[in-house]
């Protein structure tokens, strides 16, 4: 095997595997090292939501990994009498990423398909067993070494670029000196799996019950997966706590042990925390390694793939052209706002089910006529980064839509931006400078030019808008400038 790459991935967890696959796409070649020598044996995420399964699309597996998913309802948050608090519904209506909101999936199955689709890529190449131990950041490439766990053999391997994808306790954060700071919230919870085999009347969405003798939670899982979670009061046993005879009594009100095998048991620590650094030179952390929150929004692993959604296009910009401090700094800058709010919202929402009862999880909860509160998922927006944080517009997500009855506009991005012109506009030194789509092209442009009142619209490869612009005399020369980043 060669042993220098254009970037090598540390961690072959959700975060580092959607990462590989959006590299993998662009031709660029991967060396994955990961220290379990199977899958992580721990199912832990059990829902994602649109803007993710936008990614999946782009990585190829929607359509075949959908068959492992079902639509998320939404959450109800419950008193220990059974009155609903606050209800967070998930409408099954398409968004604009055009997915459902919310799905709910068995992490083990997401894996296996994401594993199986790299498999199509030459260029990617995979080692299990090789637990990093060393990682060594130069002007001009990256030098890891790792050890074979079964033959205790060192290799060293070379790359342009290297991602952490390595997990609440990277390495890579380490040998950055990235400070992990404690956002606050932590409590153990233990976490039941279990297979149904019977038919039960269980309640079809998750339910988060705020009783303050013992929060928890229920999700209705894929299939006849259910999950039961529950907080550990102070100093409780561990090990009684996750015996048969305990976790049955816990589960009295919902289940007989006659009911449904445990399939998994285990006590989590969980925790919220954030990087202060997530790069250094050509070293880069994401996913867990970069950030961590409580599970009750189900938004860690979704915060990870936004990472490498946002990360991606721009090391393979790096490595096609040539080498951009401006752009790989935006990382950071765009991501660190967007999942610090995903993480105090979730440690209020923690509050709130340790039955702390204060509303002010989020500005989108609002009072009903029948006096009770609903609450709508955050849309948290892309820190400042590229892009004028002056228009509006900069930062939203770019509709998704189909050009055809199979393909969809999304397909048209490779790793560089896209110019939207409408028919208005007649630019003079574009064209060789980027792709552009003219209005006329398909006729959903004209409705999406008109929703953001704009006459020309800079896309990012991750769908984001870059800018957005209004017919004037300078207008190329405006467009340049913002182009001006990505040469
Ligand atoms: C109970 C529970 C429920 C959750 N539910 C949800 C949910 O519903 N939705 C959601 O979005 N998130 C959820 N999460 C969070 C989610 O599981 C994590 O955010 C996600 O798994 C992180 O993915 P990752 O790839 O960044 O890291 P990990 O999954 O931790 O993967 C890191 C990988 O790096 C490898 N590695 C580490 N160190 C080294 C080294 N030195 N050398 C080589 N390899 C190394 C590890 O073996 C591992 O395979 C939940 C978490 C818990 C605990």
């Amino acid at each position: 095997m060669n042993n220098f790459f254009d970037v090598i991935i540390i961690g072959f967890g959700p975060t580092g595997g959607t990462l590989a696959s959006l590299l993998a796409k662009s031709n660029l070649s991967i060396l994955m090292l990961e220290k379990e020598k199977n899958l992580y044996p721990l199912p832990r995420a059990v829902h994602f939501d649109d803007e993710v399964m936008r990614v999946f699309e782009t990585i190829g597996i929607k359509e075949k990994f959908k068959n492992y998913t079902i639509i998320n309802k939404g959450t109800k948050f419950v008193d220990n009498k059974g009155n609903v608090l606050l209800d967070w519904p998930r409408p099954k209506e398409i968004t604009e990423n055009g997915c459902y909101p919310s799905y709910r999936f068995h992490q083990p199955d997401f894996e296996r398909v994401i594993r199986h689709n790299l498999k199509s890529y030459k260029k990617f190449k995979s080692i299990q067993n090789a637990n990093v131990k060393k990682i060594i950041n130069s002007k001009d490439f990256v030098k890891v070494v790792f050890q074979d766990t079964e033959t205790l053999k060192i290799n060293i391997f070379k790359s342009k670029y290297l991602v952490g994808c390595d997990g609440a306790n990277s390495i890579t954060r380490k040998s950055i000196k990235s400070k992990f700071s404690n956002l606050g919230f932590t409590q153990k919870w233990a976490v039941i799996d279990l297979i149904l085999n019977k038919k039960k009347n269980l309640p079809d969405r998750t339910i988060q019950y705020s009783n303050p003798k013992r929060p928890a939670t229920y999700c209705r899982n894929v299939g006849k997966r259910r999950r039961w979670e529950f907080a550990l009061k102070k100093n409780e046993n561990e090990k009684k706590v996750l015996t048969d005879k305990f976790i049955w009594k816990f589960l009295q009100p919902w289940l007989k042990p006659n009911e449904a095998i445990i399939e998994r048991k285990v006590i989590y620590t969980f925790k919220s925390a954030i990087a202060n650094k997530w790069r250094n030179e050509r070293v880069f952390i994401a996913g867990d390694a970069a950030h961590l929150m409580p599970p009750f929004m189900g938004q860690g692993m979704c915060a990870g793939i936004r990472d490498v959604s946002n990360l991606s296009w721009k090391i393979i910009h790096c490595v096609k052209k040539k080498h951009n401090e401006k752009i790989l700094n935006s990382f950071q800058k765009e991501r660190f706002s967007n999942v610090k709010e995903y993480i105090e919202t979730t440690m209020k929402m923690g509050e709130f089910i340790n039955a702390m009862r204060s509303y002010k999880i989020s500005n989108t909860i609002s009072d009903q006529s029948n006096g009770s509160k609903t609450m709508k998922s955050i849309k948290p927006e892309l820190g400042p980064g590229l892009g004028s944080t002056l228009d509006k517009n900069r930062g939203r997500i770019f509709p998704k839509f189909n050009i055809s009855k199979s393909k969809s506009f999304d397909e048209l991005f490779s790793f560089e931006p896209i110019l939207i012109v409408s028919k208005k506009l007649k630019l003079k030194k574009m064209s060789k400078k980027i792709k552009i789509v003219k209005e006329s092209s398909y006729k959903e442009l004209t409705k999406i030019l008109k929703k953001f009142n704009a006459d020309a619209i800079l896309v990012r490869p991750d769908r984001f808008i870059l800018q957005t612009f209004k017919k004037n005399n300078s207008l190329d020369n405006l467009i340049i400038t913002n182009l001006k980043n990505f040469n």
